[in-house]
């Protein structure tokens, strides 16, 4: 578990400095005449929120204790599912599927 705990770190940073130049196509301002960018519809803070509450996630099961089983599998199951988004990412395994 440790493992995906760190790979996804890494995918998180990485997905925090990609926000700001990914971005929807058929955004409704993007696609206005005209528009010269960077678009403030949201979407890249959207992003790096989603980014800081997965993070989140990471902390909350990082500070669980170990003997505390049932809330550590309840977040080892939000972790995997949160991970699944990123499966076609080099270094996902297999295993680490919910
Ligand atoms: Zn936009």
């Amino acid at each position: 578990m440790s493992d995906l705990v760190k790979w996804l770190r890494q995918q998180f940073n990485a997905d925090e400095q990609a926000a700001p130049n990914v971005h929807a196509l058929d955004c409704e301002l993007t696609m206005t005449a005209g528009f010269s960018g960077p678009c403030t519809c949201g979407w890249a803070d959207r992003l790096l929120a989603e980014v800081d509450a997965d993070r989140a996630i990471l902390d909350l099961y990082e500070q669980t204790e170990f003997g505390d089983l049932s809330r550590r599998t309840a977040l080892e199951d939000v972790i995997r599912l949160r991970a699944l988004p990123r499966a076609d990412r080099p270094g996902y395994r297999p295993e680490w599927r919910p």
